[in-house]
């Protein structure tokens, strides 16, 4: 398994795993004991999505060892804030059945994330978590953060695929050693990702799939990826995407797709913070 070497040694897979919108505790389960067993060793959840528990319970039955997985969870607005923090890390973890997490985010930069931020400090440095990150933050609030604190987020995980590329802040986490971590790599399947002409055509050229070029190029760039899937078969291939390589001008074709706009999630749309602002998660 290819592994990128965080700001602080840590190594992390770069494919793993996402379970957003799996919300059948028992499919979710059954998702997470396949893409072990397909090879995955990182799993993303997070609090608000309400599968923490069934994730748990797959690492159980995977029966790999803990120190092969790496897992990552979030905390949510409504957990921001110095105690809430530390309070929101102790249930995640009695929810996983794990005694540390290895990665640890803050899942948007709203709310008091600079409380929380210390609060993830101490449990890093009391060795609870082995990295501790953010999540949507854009450029402007990364830079403040890093800023105004101790220490450096070891990965940004924000909305990042054809159509939403990243380039500049990826320049910009590189600055300050943030590795960034795509979330919606297969962009949702929003906007006829599946049918684009171009990416079909180096699916034809490589004989592999649209997923598979997209998740390629997301790790020829150096980009953590997480797709998510229910099914088998597509858990199989998202990961199967090691033996083979697209060349320098098919990854410049690619790049011709980019709107350099969010797609999915715009996190400075202020109707959109309002409705974070006010949802409450039966956590
Ligand atoms: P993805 O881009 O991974 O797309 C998932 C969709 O693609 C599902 O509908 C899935 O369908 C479909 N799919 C997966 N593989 C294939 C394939 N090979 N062929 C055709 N269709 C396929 O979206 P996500 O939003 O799930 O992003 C991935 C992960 O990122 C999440 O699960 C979560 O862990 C994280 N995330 C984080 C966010 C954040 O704010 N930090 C926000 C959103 C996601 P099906 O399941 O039916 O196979």
């Amino acid at each position: 398994m290819e592994k990128v070497a965080l700001n602080n040694g840590v190594e992390m897979p770069i494919i793993g795993f996402g379970v957003f919108q799996i919300e059948d505790e028992a499919q979710c389960e059954q998702a997470v004991v396949d893409a072990i067993e397909a090879g995955y060793r990182l799993i993303d959840t997070a609090s608000a999505y309400l599968n923490e528990a069934a994730v748990g319970r797959a690492i159980k039955r995977s029966g790999v060892p803990r120190e092969e997985l790496f897992i990552t969870t979030k905390l949510i607005i409504q957990e921001q804030g110095y105690e809430e923090a530390k309070k929101a890390f102790e249930g995640s973890l009695k929810r996983l059945q794990l005694d540390y997490l290895d990665l640890y985010l803050i899942h948007q930069p709203l709310g008091d994330y600079y409380g929380s931020w210390r609060a993830l400090e101490e449990l890093y440095k009391e060795e609870k978590i082995k990295a501790i990150g953010v999540s949507n933050f854009y450029s402007d609030r990364l830079i403040d953060l890093i800023q105004h604190n101790e220490i450096v987020p070891a990965v940004n995980q924000v909305e990042t695929h054809p159509f939403t590329q990243q380039i500049k802040s990826q320049e910009i986490m590189k600055e300050f050693k943030v590795q960034v971590e795509s979330w919606g790599p297969l962009a949702e399947v929003k906007n006829n990702i599946f049918e684009n002409e171009l990416l079909l055509d180096l699916a034809n050229k490589y004989k592999k799939s649209v997923a598979q070029i997209i998740l390629r190029w997301l790790i020829q760039r150096k980009v953590v990826v997480i797709p998510k899937s229910v099914h088998k078969e597509r858990i199989e291939e998202n990961i199967n995407v090691f033996d083979f390589e697209l060349d320098e001008s098919d990854m410049k074709q690619i790049s011709t797709l980019d709107t350099e706009e969010n797609l999915i999630v715009n996190h400075r749309d202020p109707e959109l913070v309002k409705t974070f602002g006010e949802i409450k998660y039966d956590i």
